[in-house]
């Protein structure tokens, strides 16, 4: 087994396994007999870094500032992102969302925003059944669109690894994209690491993200296909693929956590993910459900705190308010939105802490997948219901959370 090279590009036998092959891993797609699985795996390996070390690291002093109390993070982007909306155009929209909203905060705030896009990569999706019914037949369930189509045909929705590849390259031009935006506004920021744009996704499918484990200058190896990888809430076991996989990379990482993982839980992954309680490494990424925060929000920084992880605390007040609406279309509310996130802010600044993480599935258009503010109805949900997978905030309704949550 050859686990960490100690440098230069991977040279691997076609079937000789990462260490992250041999571990447990939920929520893994079904191909590897597929004839392309090996040729695409040899390619993956040797495909270019979409991100580079220096980057992360960047990044890493920010989040350091934001666990120190001096800045904000803002992560923000769709559910599930989609191949088919990669032109200029379309990523121009999508950053320009991320720097109103960051714009915004920076403002109510006073403070300064690191800026986090649902970007360049968050293109595979943990499911909660592997198959669902489309007119009576059963079909594998859609998980991005780095493992099969939306489309509801047993063409599409065979997981096909080519698409790795794909992915790879959307992602590789997203990166360059927002490199040239940070390069263009350094100076604004004199001695400062930039506020971003950053790229972020769930690092979820075990036989991408490996093969971009790359050596990292000084030592040690860093997660290539991103800036800022999570681990979620269905793949956060202890000893399992994907918590090691973040464990052994030198970015920063985040972890989603909720309402069912109890303060040991939390402090085994604190050790795993922070060993050395280093400022700006990892993010907890909260997701409870507005009725569960004081429930289970306080013994779990109570806990942390003691431990000293000095952590990025974030809310993530979508995804344990998803419900379904009359007519069986996925839906949140912006009030139960706004109430988690507030409920999060309060637990925090009662104990001297810093609230200072906001994640939010936004569109960068005029959708009506949630309700409240400018979706006033649940028949108006119809009218432009176009995610991949989870509702998102339009624009509108993400700019009135932050003046419900920071009024002027
Ligand atoms: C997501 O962020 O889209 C997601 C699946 O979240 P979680 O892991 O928190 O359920
Ligand atoms: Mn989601």
């Amino acid at each position: 087994m050859s686990s960490f090279p100690a440098e230069g590009p991977r040279v691997l036998a076609d079937d000789e396994p990462l260490l992250w092959d041999l571990l447990p891993a939920a929520q893994q797609p079904d191909w590897r007999d597929h004839a392309a699985y090996r040729p695409t795996r040899r390619a993956l390996l040797q495909a270019a870094p979409p991100v580079l070390f220096p980057e992360t690291a960047e990044l890493h002093r920010s989040l350091a500032e934001v666990a120190a109390g001096g800045a904000w993070l803002l992560q923000v982007g769709d559910c599930a992102e989609s191949l088919a909306e990669q032109t200029p155009g379309h990523l121009a929209a999508r950053l320009a969302v991320l720097d109103a909203l960051g714009d915004r905060l920076a403002d109510r705030t006073g403070g300064r925003v690191v800026r986090v896009g649902r970007i360049g990569g968050q293109f595979a999706k943990p499911r909660s059944a592997p198959t669902e019914l489309h007119g009576g037949v059963e079909l594998p369930v859609f998980r991005g669109h780095l493992v099969n189509s939306e489309e509801p045909t047993p063409e599409a929705r065979r997981h096909d690894p080519r698409r790795m590849l794909l992915a790879h390259r959307a992602g590789a031009r997203v990166c360059e994209q927002l490199r040239r935006i940070r390069r263009e506004r350094a100076g604004t920021d004199a001695g400062r690491p930039a506020a971003g744009p950053w790229a972020s996704h769930e690092a979820l499918v075990v036989d991408y993200e490996g093969p971009l484990v790359r050596p990292a200058p000084g030592g040690g190896e860093y997660l290539a296909s991103t800036h800022l990888p999570w681990v979620g809430e269905r793949t956060r076991q202890p000893d399992a693929a994907h918590v090691e996989l973040l464990a052994a990379v030198r970015n920063p990482v985040a972890c989603k956590v909720g309402p069912t993982a109890s303060p040991a839980d939390v402090l085994a992954l604190c050790r795993r993910l922070d060993p050395e309680r280093t400022p700006g490494r990892l993010t907890l990424i909260l997701r409870f459900g507005r009725a569960e925060v004081d429930r289970v929000m306080p013994d779990l920084v109570d806990a942390v705190r003691r431990a000293g992880h000095p952590v990025v605390w974030t809310t993530d007040p979508m995804h344990g308010n998803t419900v379904r609406a009359a007519g069986g279309l996925k839906t949140r509310h912006l009030r139960a939105i706004a109430e988690e996130a507030a409920a999060f802010r309060r637990v925090l600044e009662r104990r001297g802490r810093h609230a200072g993480g906001l994640h939010l599935e936004t569109a960068a258009t005029d959708v009506t997948e949630c309700l409240g503010g400018n979706v006033r109805t649940e028949a108006s949900l119809t009218d432009r219901y176009q995610t991949l997978c989870d509702p998102r905030l339009n624009p509108e309704q993400a700019n009135e959370l932050i003046d419900l949550l920071y009024p002027a």
